[in-house]
C-alpha cells in the first residue's frame, strides 16, 4: 500500500474540492487493504480534488479496527471512527455523513461491490450536469440468491404502493451527495434510518448509472434473512404513508405485536403477557 505524503502537493496548485467517501465497515479485515488500493488508483483520475476517507468501525468481531488503525499511519487521507459494538449499517453510515466534510460525500461498500471506479463519472454528474445526488443500481439480480431475489421484489411493490416516494428496484447504497443533500438528510430526526427512503424524501435532482452486480472481494455478507427481513420491515415501517396519530412505536414493540398478531392468527385467541 502506497503511503501518502504531506509533501506530494508542495509547490503544486491548492486543490479548493473535498470529496469524501464514508464507509461504513462491519467485520471488514480482508477487504480494507484491496478497497485502500483501489481508492489509491483512482486519485490520479481526480487531481483537482482532494479525497478523505472515513471508515466507520461498527463492532467489527475481526481485526478491522487494527487493519484501519495500520491503513490510518500509512494513509494521511484517511480516518476511522470505532464503534463501541454493532450498531447496524444505518448508524454506521450516519455517523459518516456526520463525520464527512467534503464538499461531496460518497457512501460506499468496504468489500469493494460500491466499484470505485465509477467515482469520476459520478462526480461529473454533480460538478459538470447540476445533479446533487447520483445513484447506482444493479443492472440485473444475476449471481442473487433466488430467494433473496424474490424478497426484494415483494419489497420494493410493497413500499412503492403504500409510499408517496418511490424506491428504485435495485438501488444500492453506493450513492454520491452533494454537501446541500447532506445537510438535508442530516437536519432529519430519524434515528432508525432506513437510507434509501430518506434519499427519495429529501428530493433533489437525481442521476442513476447502472452496474453490473460485483461480487465481494473478501468476507461474507453480513445479512442474514431475519436481518434482510427485519430491516425490509424497518423500511416499510418508517416510509410508510400510514398516519402514526403522532405516536411513534418502538420498532421492537412493532416486531413484538407482529409476533403477537401471528400468534393470534395460528393459535387463536392467543393471551398476551406484555405488560
Ligand atoms: N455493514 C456495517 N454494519 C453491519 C452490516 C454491514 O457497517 O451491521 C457494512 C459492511 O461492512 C459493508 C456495508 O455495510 O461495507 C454493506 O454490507 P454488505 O456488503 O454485507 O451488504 P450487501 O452489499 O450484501 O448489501
Ligand atoms: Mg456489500
Amino acid at each position: 500500500m502506497e503511503a501518502s505524503s504531506d509533501t506530494e502537493n508542495f509547490m503544486t496548485p491548492k486543490k479548493e474540492k473535498l470529496l469524501s467517501l464514508a464507509v461504513p465497515c462491519y467485520n471488514e479485515a480482508l477487504a480494507l487493504p484491496y478497497f485502500i488500493e483501489e481508492i489509491q488508483k483512482i486519485r490520479p483520475l481526480l487531481p483537482e480534488i482532494n479525497i478523505e476517507v472515513v471508515l466507520i468501525n461498527d463492532g467489527s468481531k475481526d481485526d478491522t479496527l487494527e487493519t484501519m488503525q495500520k491503513i490510518c499511519s500509512e494513509c494521511s487521507f484517511v480516518r476511522y471512527i470505532s464503534f463501541s459494538r454493532n450498531f447496524g449499517k444505518e448508524s454506521a453510515i450516519l455517523a459518516g455523513l456526520r463525520e464527512a466534510k467534503g464538499d461531496w460525500v460518497a457512501v460506499m461498500d468496504a468489500d469493494l461491490q460500491a466499484p470505485p471506479h465509477l467515482l469520476p463519472e459520478m462526480l461529473r454528474s454533480v460538478q459538470e450536469e447540476g445533479y446533487d445526488c447520483v445513484g447506482t443500481r444493479r443492472s440485473t439480480r444475476k449471481g442473487e440468491p433466488p430467494i433473496r431475489s424474490f424478497f426484494a421484489r415483494a419489497f420494493y411493490k410493497i413500499i412503492n404502493r403504500i409510499s408517496s416516494i418511490k424506491l428504485v428496484d435495485g438501488a444500492r447504497d453506493f450513492k454520491l451527495l452533494s454537501r446541500q443533500a447532506v445537510e438535508a438528510l442530516l437536519s432529519l430526526p430519524e434515528v432508525n434510518r432506513f437510507s434509501k427512503g430518506l434519499y427519495e424524501w429529501i428530493g433533489f435532482k437525481t442521476k442513476w448509472i447502472e452496474f453490473e452486480n460485483v461480487e465481494k472481494v473478501a468476507g461474507e455478507t453480513k445479512w442474514s434473512f431475519w436481518g434482510l427481513f427485519k430491516y425490509s420491515i424497518e423500511g416499510i415501517y418508517t416510509a410508510n404513508d400510514v398516519p402514526q396519530f403522532g405516536i411513534r412505536m418502538d420498532l421492537n414493540d412493532m416486531y413484538y405485536s407482529l409476533a403477537e398478531w401471528c400468534a393470534t392468527f395460528l393459535f387463536g385467541n392467543y393471551r398476551s403477557i406484555h405488560c
